[in-house]
């Protein structure tokens, strides 16, 4: 029998949820009986043990995902059907909101006033965008020069697709893969984080209440190297998925290219930059620049982590930013919290990798402007931290931080800053501050990245496409362009009457 857990909030509330693999629609214990801890990231302490995956469970949940696409999913259900069974979820994870939330947040450490209000509505729109596809997914007929021919192209699922997903937001990463995956008729194992399993554990129960067939979504708990390494290097699973670091995403694109060559979507690190020119509303830009990097305490690939800002409104901006990052520190709480706006990092690792790279930044010559230390004296908070005069190279201008950490430069010639914001390996996003619409919609299609904001940031919608230019990933995520990702494009040639060519 596989575990359950009772996880109390400090609000008083308490919710059990079951701990194993969920494979086939059940809950199971790892083969080996195996189990690993998983912390409360406010405080340091254990919450739950959960199940952990092996390569054996890896097996086994494929095994079950390959006979629920020949046998029930895939072609064998109707799409319409697979549209409404996702519709349901949709509407279950509605009437589940505040549990769901309260999990995540328990788990995640962000705020329960965004988890209720942002993540869990955001993961029922995503179902619900994508359930609506099911059955509108369509292939083309095609005009070509010889009139004795008839061509037509099918949108075929691709069949059993592995997900392996991040800890910054847990339950919509898992949404934005597993929704357009189903939609297309593809059947599924993902692997949550380790540091953050809960939320997704609940979600499989109403998977299960939601009518997905058994074996059409497997989820499993476990490590990257070994149950994420798996699925990446499995012979039987036909593409992968991955969110997270672009350290790994290469190891999963090695592994895929050493096995059996299975397709690859990647969503990987950024460096975002973020352009305040000196005709932007001030209050607006300093707002959304605050936002852009302190959101979910830096721990979102798309952050606006290097700031480029006109010189001639250069003091007068940094002013205001800085008072804006003294008021978030003062809302640097457990999520729980009313007023809490920025929770901890994830993990004592993350913890000690971003106060390792300021440590970094104060050597390599930067000006530590604010913060830069812990906050509080348990959990893994850490204080609003602005860098100024950073050289180009110093690694905290180079490399992503994955925190509450801005590097702020000066600008003064378009055409430099243009090159010095594109002058990263990375490209998933950048953003834009000025009231002159025409200048910002220049800026934005010279900048190389997936997406641009243009007086907003962090702003994401089920419908408009997400994804990386350059090191920044494969594929997009998000709108009409996911379905690629999960579609096998098959043309079909009709001979009308043409004869043998002998
Ligand atoms: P971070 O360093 O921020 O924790 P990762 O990229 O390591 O980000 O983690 C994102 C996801 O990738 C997690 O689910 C993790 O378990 C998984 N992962 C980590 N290493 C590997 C690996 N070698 N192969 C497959 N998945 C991995």
């Amino acid at each position: 029998m596989a575990g359950k857990a009772t996880l109390s909030f400090p609000t008083g509330e308490k919710s059990t949820i079951s701990t194993g693999l969920f494979i086939d629609n059940k809950f199971v214990p790892a083969l080996d009986g195996k189990t690993f801890g998983v912390v409360n990231p406010s405080t340091g302490e254990e919450i739950a043990q959960v199940s952990e995956a092996s390569a054996k469970d890896i097996d086994v949940a494929v095994k079950s995902a390959r006979k629920a696409f020949k046998e029930v999913w895939g072609e064998k259900t109707p799409a319409s059907q697979r549209g409404k069974i996702l519709m349901r979820l949709a509407d279950l994870v509605e009437q589940n909101n505040d549990e769901l939330a309260r999990i995540e947040s328990l788990d995640n450490g962000k705020p329960f006033s965004i988890s209720s209000t942002f993540d869990v509505p955001s993961v029922a729109a995503n179902i619900r965008y994508f359930a609506g596809w099911a059955d509108k997914n369509h292939g083309k007929t095609i005009e070509v020069d010889t009139q004795s021919d008839f061509h037509y192209t099918r949108h075929e699922p691709i069949g059993v697709c592995g997900q392996i997903i991040p800890w910054n937001f847990p339950l919509l990463m898992f949404a934005w893969k597993i929704a357009p995956a189903l939609a297309t008729g593809n059947t599924v194992v993902l692997k949550t984080a380790e540091q953050t399993p809960l939320s997704a554990l609940k979600m499989c129960e109403l998977i299960a209440e939601a009518g997905v067939p058994p074996g059409v979504l497997n989820v499993v708990s476990g490590f990257g190297p070994v149950a994420g390494a798996a699925i990446a290097s499995h012979m039987d699973i036909d593409k992968v998925a991955f969110t997270g670091s672009t350290l790994v995403g290469r190891n999963i694109m090695k592994a895929a290219a050493s096995s059996n060559l299975k397709k690859v979507t990647l969503e990987l690190g950024g460096k975002s930059p973020t352009i305040v020119c000196d005709d932007a509303d001030l209050d607006n830009a300093v707002s959304w620049a605050t936002c852009g990097i302190l959101m979910n305490s830096g721990q979102v690939c798309c952050a606006g982590s290097r700031l480029f800002v006109q010189d001639t409104i250069y003091d007068k901006f940094m002013e205001k930013l800085q008072e804006k990052f003294t008021m978030i520190k003062g809302m640097t709480k457990d999520g729980f919290a009313k007023d809490s706006f920025q929770g901890p990092q994830v993990s004592q690792l993350q913890f000690d990798r971003i106060m390792e790279h300021i440590e970094t930044g104060k050597k390599e010559g930067a000006t530590l402007r604010q913060g830069g230390n812990r906050h509080g004296d348990k959990g893994y908070f850490i204080e609003p931290t602005i860098f100024e005069n950073v050289p180009v190279d110093a690694k905290i201008n180079r490399e992503e931080i994955f925190g509450p950490v801005l590097v702020v430069n000066k600008w003064k010639d378009e055409e430099e800053l243009i090159a010095r914001a594109n002058d990263t390996l990375y490209g998933l996003a950048a953003a834009v501050h000025t009231t002159h619409i025409r200048k910002g919609i220049e800026i934005a299609h010279k900048l190389q990245a997936g997406t641009v904001w243009i007086n907003q940031h962090n702003m994401l919608n089920p419908q408009v496409p997400f994804g990386g230019f350059k090191a920044s990933g494969i594929g997009r995520e998000l709108g009409e362009y996911a379905l690629a990702n999960y579609t096998n494009v098959k043309a079909v040639h009709l001979a009308l009457g043409r004869q043998p060519p002998i």
